[in-house]
Protein backbone atom coordinates (compact mmCIF):
# COMPACT_ATOMS: atom_id res chain seq x y z
CA UNK A 1 0.00 0.00 0.00
CA UNK A 2 1.19 3.47 -0.88
CA UNK A 3 2.34 5.36 1.93
CA UNK A 4 3.89 2.64 4.12
CA UNK A 5 6.98 2.81 4.45
CA UNK A 6 8.89 -0.61 6.19
CA UNK A 7 11.74 -0.95 7.74
CA UNK A 8 13.88 -4.29 7.35
CA UNK A 9 17.46 -3.22 7.07
CA UNK A 10 17.82 -1.84 3.85
CA UNK A 11 17.39 1.67 4.07
CA UNK A 12 17.39 4.37 6.30
CA UNK A 13 14.35 6.47 7.59
CA UNK A 14 13.89 10.31 8.57
CA UNK A 15 10.67 10.58 10.26
CA UNK A 16 9.90 13.97 9.33
CA UNK A 17 9.60 12.67 6.11
CA UNK A 18 6.81 10.55 6.61
CA UNK A 19 3.56 12.03 6.93
CA UNK A 20 0.88 11.40 9.68
CA UNK A 21 -2.07 12.27 7.86
CA UNK A 22 -1.06 10.40 5.09
CA UNK A 23 -4.43 8.01 4.27
CA UNK A 24 -5.06 5.71 0.69
CA UNK A 25 -7.32 6.73 -2.05
CA UNK A 26 -10.25 4.62 -0.17
CA UNK A 27 -12.85 6.41 1.30
CA UNK A 28 -13.42 6.05 5.18
CA UNK A 29 -16.24 4.22 4.25
CA UNK A 30 -14.73 1.93 1.99
CA UNK A 31 -11.96 1.29 4.12
CA UNK A 32 -13.97 0.37 6.89
CA UNK A 33 -15.42 -2.04 4.90
CA UNK A 34 -11.77 -3.41 3.26
CA UNK A 35 -10.67 -3.26 7.24
CA UNK A 36 -13.59 -6.16 7.98
CA UNK A 37 -12.81 -8.38 5.11
CA UNK A 38 -8.97 -8.05 6.16
CA UNK A 39 -10.34 -8.74 10.03
CA UNK A 40 -12.74 -11.93 8.61
CA UNK A 41 -9.82 -13.53 6.91
CA UNK A 42 -7.16 -12.59 10.30
CA UNK A 43 -10.02 -14.59 12.16
CA UNK A 44 -9.34 -17.92 9.71
CA UNK A 45 -5.57 -17.64 9.87
CA UNK A 46 -5.54 -17.47 13.78
CA UNK A 47 -7.32 -20.51 13.90
CA UNK A 48 -5.30 -22.55 11.60
CA UNK A 49 -2.14 -21.32 13.34
CA UNK A 50 -3.81 -22.40 16.91
CA UNK A 51 -4.76 -25.92 15.18
CA UNK A 52 -1.11 -25.71 14.02
CA UNK A 53 0.95 -25.46 16.75
CA UNK A 54 4.01 -24.18 14.69
CA UNK A 55 4.41 -20.77 14.45
CA UNK A 56 4.44 -17.87 16.87
CA UNK A 57 3.20 -14.70 16.08
CA UNK A 58 4.16 -11.38 18.20
CA UNK A 59 2.97 -8.18 17.42
CA UNK A 60 4.61 -4.90 18.97
CA UNK A 61 3.29 -1.38 18.98
CA UNK A 62 4.49 1.36 19.98
CA UNK A 63 4.40 5.32 19.78
CA UNK A 64 3.79 8.69 21.68
CA UNK A 65 1.00 8.59 24.01
CA UNK A 66 -2.44 9.10 22.29
CA UNK A 67 -0.87 7.19 19.28
CA UNK A 68 -3.33 4.85 19.27
CA UNK A 69 -1.84 1.60 20.82
CA UNK A 70 -4.94 0.80 23.21
CA UNK A 71 -7.61 1.92 20.14
CA UNK A 72 -5.34 -0.65 17.80
CA UNK A 73 -6.04 -3.49 20.07
CA UNK A 74 -9.86 -2.60 20.31
CA UNK A 75 -10.17 -2.40 16.63
CA UNK A 76 -8.05 -4.48 15.26
CA UNK A 77 -6.88 -7.49 17.43
CA UNK A 78 -10.43 -7.03 18.95
CA UNK A 79 -11.39 -9.99 16.58
CA UNK A 80 -9.47 -12.11 17.73
CA UNK A 81 -9.89 -15.20 19.81
CA UNK A 82 -9.33 -15.08 23.47
CA UNK A 83 -7.96 -18.47 23.30
CA UNK A 84 -4.51 -17.89 21.63
CA UNK A 85 -4.73 -14.49 21.72
CA UNK A 86 -3.09 -12.17 24.58
CA UNK A 87 -1.99 -8.69 25.22
CA UNK A 88 1.29 -7.49 27.34
CA UNK A 89 1.44 -4.26 28.25
CA UNK A 90 4.72 -3.02 29.98
CA UNK A 91 4.56 -0.14 32.40
CA UNK A 92 7.28 1.14 34.47
CA UNK A 93 9.78 -1.56 35.66
CA UNK A 94 9.08 -3.73 39.17
CA UNK A 95 11.86 -3.56 41.21
CA UNK A 96 12.19 -7.24 40.46
CA UNK A 97 11.94 -6.38 36.76
CA UNK A 98 14.57 -3.85 36.91
CA UNK A 99 16.95 -6.54 38.92
CA UNK A 100 17.09 -8.49 35.76
CA UNK A 101 18.46 -7.21 32.29
CA UNK A 102 15.80 -5.27 30.30
CA UNK A 103 14.78 -8.47 27.86
CA UNK A 104 14.17 -10.65 31.09
CA UNK A 105 10.06 -9.51 31.48
CA UNK A 106 10.10 -9.31 27.94
CA UNK A 107 11.22 -12.97 26.81
CA UNK A 108 8.73 -14.07 30.10
CA UNK A 109 5.72 -13.17 27.75
CA UNK A 110 6.38 -13.91 24.44
CA UNK A 111 4.05 -15.98 22.54
CA UNK A 112 4.49 -19.67 22.70
CA UNK A 113 3.98 -21.92 18.79
CA UNK A 114 0.41 -21.58 17.96
CA UNK A 115 -0.33 -18.36 19.92
CA UNK A 116 -0.30 -14.40 19.15
CA UNK A 117 0.94 -11.64 21.58
CA UNK A 118 0.61 -8.05 21.25
CA UNK A 119 2.70 -6.42 23.08
CA UNK A 120 1.76 -2.81 24.04
CA UNK A 121 4.61 -1.26 24.85
CA UNK A 122 7.69 -3.20 24.65
CA UNK A 123 11.22 -4.20 25.07
CA UNK A 124 11.56 -0.43 23.26
CA UNK A 125 10.83 1.74 26.11
CA UNK A 126 14.42 0.62 27.24
CA UNK A 127 16.49 2.65 24.20
CA UNK A 128 13.27 5.29 24.56
CA UNK A 129 12.08 6.32 27.50
CA UNK A 130 15.42 5.94 29.24
CA UNK A 131 17.44 7.55 26.55
CA UNK A 132 15.16 10.25 26.76
CA UNK A 133 15.02 10.91 30.40
CA UNK A 134 18.71 10.19 30.70
CA UNK A 135 18.41 7.02 33.30
CA UNK A 136 21.00 5.21 31.46
CA UNK A 137 24.42 5.86 30.10
CA UNK A 138 24.32 6.61 26.40
CA UNK A 139 27.01 3.54 25.73
CA UNK A 140 24.19 1.22 27.60
CA UNK A 141 21.23 2.25 25.36
CA UNK A 142 23.30 1.95 22.45
CA UNK A 143 24.18 -1.73 23.41
CA UNK A 144 21.23 -2.50 23.45
CA UNK A 145 19.91 -2.24 19.78
CA UNK A 146 22.32 -5.15 19.12
CA UNK A 147 21.00 -6.87 22.47
CA UNK A 148 17.29 -6.86 20.64
CA UNK A 149 18.60 -7.63 17.78
CA UNK A 150 20.24 -11.15 18.91
CA UNK A 151 16.80 -11.20 20.39
CA UNK A 152 14.82 -10.91 17.77
CA UNK A 153 16.72 -12.72 15.46
CA UNK A 154 16.77 -16.04 18.35
CA UNK A 155 13.03 -15.26 18.53
CA UNK A 156 12.74 -15.92 14.83
CA UNK A 157 14.84 -18.79 14.23
CA UNK A 158 12.23 -20.48 16.79
CA UNK A 159 9.56 -19.72 14.33
CA UNK A 160 8.22 -16.40 15.70
CA UNK A 161 6.60 -13.83 13.20
CA UNK A 162 7.54 -10.53 14.73
CA UNK A 163 5.57 -7.69 13.52
CA UNK A 164 6.69 -4.66 14.67
CA UNK A 165 4.44 -1.24 14.16
CA UNK A 166 4.71 2.53 15.03
CA UNK A 167 2.42 4.33 15.56
CA UNK A 168 2.99 7.41 13.98
CA UNK A 169 1.13 10.92 14.96
CA UNK A 170 1.76 14.28 14.54
CA UNK A 171 2.31 16.86 17.41
CA UNK A 172 -0.75 18.64 17.30
CA UNK A 173 -3.07 15.66 16.56
CA UNK A 174 -1.48 14.77 19.79
CA UNK A 175 -2.38 17.79 21.67
CA UNK A 176 -5.84 17.50 19.88
CA UNK A 177 -6.39 13.97 21.53
CA UNK A 178 -4.99 14.62 25.02
CA UNK A 179 -7.78 17.94 25.25
CA UNK A 180 -10.23 15.56 23.85
CA UNK A 181 -9.72 12.93 26.26
CA UNK A 182 -10.35 15.84 29.27
CA UNK A 183 -14.33 16.19 27.58
CA UNK A 184 -14.58 12.29 27.34
CA UNK A 185 -15.88 10.87 30.78
CA UNK A 186 -15.13 7.43 28.81
CA UNK A 187 -10.99 8.77 28.29
CA UNK A 188 -10.24 11.10 30.77
CA UNK A 189 -9.19 8.41 33.15
CA UNK A 190 -6.27 7.82 30.84
CA UNK A 191 -4.99 11.71 31.27
CA UNK A 192 -2.37 12.46 33.41
CA UNK A 193 -0.10 15.69 34.28
CA UNK A 194 2.96 13.43 32.79
CA UNK A 195 1.38 13.18 29.79
CA UNK A 196 1.53 17.32 29.27
CA UNK A 197 5.70 16.85 30.47
CA UNK A 198 6.58 13.82 27.93
CA UNK A 199 5.22 16.27 25.22
CA UNK A 200 7.65 18.77 25.69
CA UNK A 201 10.26 16.51 25.02
CA UNK A 202 8.01 15.40 21.54
CA UNK A 203 11.73 16.08 19.37
CA UNK A 204 13.67 14.07 21.61
CA UNK A 205 11.50 10.75 21.79
CA UNK A 206 11.21 11.44 17.35
CA UNK A 207 15.17 11.23 17.66
CA UNK A 208 14.92 8.30 19.92
CA UNK A 209 12.29 6.29 17.64
CA UNK A 210 14.04 7.10 14.37
CA UNK A 211 17.32 5.52 15.41
CA UNK A 212 15.53 2.60 17.10
CA UNK A 213 13.52 1.65 14.15
CA UNK A 214 17.09 2.39 11.70
CA UNK A 215 18.71 0.09 14.11
CA UNK A 216 16.70 -2.58 14.77
CA UNK A 217 14.07 -2.61 11.63
CA UNK A 218 15.91 -6.21 10.23
CA UNK A 219 14.34 -8.64 7.56
CA UNK A 220 13.30 -11.04 10.49
CA UNK A 221 11.73 -8.44 12.46
CA UNK A 222 10.83 -4.97 10.60
CA UNK A 223 9.22 -2.02 11.50
CA UNK A 224 6.34 -0.83 9.86
CA UNK A 225 5.42 3.02 10.22
CA UNK A 226 1.98 3.74 10.15
CA UNK A 227 0.40 7.09 9.52
CA UNK A 228 -1.83 7.28 12.50
CA UNK A 229 -3.51 10.33 12.75
CA UNK A 230 -6.50 8.90 11.18
CA UNK A 231 -7.92 6.03 12.80
CA UNK A 232 -9.85 4.60 10.05
CA UNK A 233 -6.69 4.50 7.85
CA UNK A 234 -4.66 2.97 10.94
CA UNK A 235 -6.90 0.21 11.18
CA UNK A 236 -6.59 -0.61 7.96
CA UNK A 237 -2.74 -0.79 7.83
CA UNK A 238 -2.52 -2.75 10.44
CA UNK A 239 -4.88 -5.57 9.35
CA UNK A 240 -3.54 -5.55 6.10
CA UNK A 241 0.20 -5.72 7.40
CA UNK A 242 -0.61 -8.59 9.90
CA UNK A 243 -2.86 -10.40 7.59
CA UNK A 244 -0.28 -10.23 4.95
CA UNK A 245 2.35 -11.79 7.09
CA UNK A 246 0.27 -14.82 8.14
CA UNK A 247 -1.31 -15.40 4.95
CA UNK A 248 1.78 -16.96 3.41
CA UNK A 249 1.72 -19.43 6.09
CA UNK A 250 -1.93 -20.82 5.06
CA UNK A 251 -0.84 -23.89 3.04
CA UNK A 252 1.78 -25.18 5.70
CA UNK A 253 -0.49 -24.42 8.48
CA UNK A 254 -2.97 -26.59 6.83
CA UNK A 255 -0.96 -29.18 5.68
CA UNK A 256 0.18 -29.39 9.54
CA UNK A 257 -3.36 -30.03 10.62
CA UNK A 258 -4.09 -31.97 8.05
CA UNK A 259 -1.08 -34.71 9.21
CA UNK A 260 -1.74 -34.28 13.09
CA UNK A 261 -5.37 -35.44 12.73
CA UNK A 262 -4.14 -38.49 10.49
CA UNK A 263 -2.00 -39.21 12.50
CA UNK A 264 -5.05 -39.07 15.37
CA UNK A 265 -7.35 -40.87 12.76
CA UNK A 266 -5.18 -44.05 12.77
CA UNK A 267 -4.13 -44.40 16.56
CA UNK A 268 -8.02 -44.61 16.79
CA UNK A 269 -8.15 -47.06 14.53
CA UNK A 270 -5.74 -48.91 15.80
CA UNK A 271 -7.42 -48.32 19.45
CA UNK A 272 -10.46 -50.01 18.03
CA UNK A 273 -8.73 -52.93 16.18
CA UNK A 274 -9.00 -52.20 12.71
CA UNK A 275 -6.91 -52.87 10.04
CA UNK A 276 -4.93 -49.70 9.43
CA UNK A 277 -4.79 -48.62 5.42
P1 LIG B 1 0.87 3.68 29.65
O1 LIG B 1 1.28 2.98 28.41
O2 LIG B 1 0.17 4.98 29.42
O3 LIG B 1 0.14 2.79 30.59
O4 LIG B 1 2.22 4.12 30.41
C1 LIG B 1 3.21 3.22 30.74
C2 LIG B 1 4.41 4.02 31.10
O5 LIG B 1 5.45 3.13 31.47
C3 LIG B 1 4.93 4.89 29.98
O6 LIG B 1 5.15 6.19 30.41
C4 LIG B 1 6.23 4.20 29.59
O7 LIG B 1 7.20 5.09 29.10
C5 LIG B 1 6.65 3.60 30.92
N1 LIG B 1 7.58 2.49 30.70
C6 LIG B 1 7.36 1.35 30.02
N2 LIG B 1 8.49 0.59 29.98
C7 LIG B 1 9.43 1.29 30.65
C8 LIG B 1 10.80 1.03 30.94
N3 LIG B 1 11.41 -0.09 30.55
N4 LIG B 1 11.47 1.95 31.66
C9 LIG B 1 10.86 3.08 32.07
N5 LIG B 1 9.57 3.39 31.83
C10 LIG B 1 8.86 2.49 31.13
MG1 LIG C 1 -0.23 6.98 28.97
Amino acid sequence: MKHIVKVDGTHHIRLSDIEPGSVSELTPKAAAARTAELLTELAELQELLYAAQQTAVLIVLQGMDTSGKDGSIQHVMGVLNAQNCRVASFKVPTPREAAHDFLWRVHAESPARGEITIFNRSHYEDVLVVRVHKLIEESTWKSRFDSINDFEKMLAQNNTLILKFFLHISKDEQERRLLEREKDPTKAWKLSPADWKERELWADYQLAYEDAINHCGTAVAPWTIVPANHKWFRNLVLAEAVVEALRPHKQEWMQRLTSLGEAQKKQLRAMRGETST
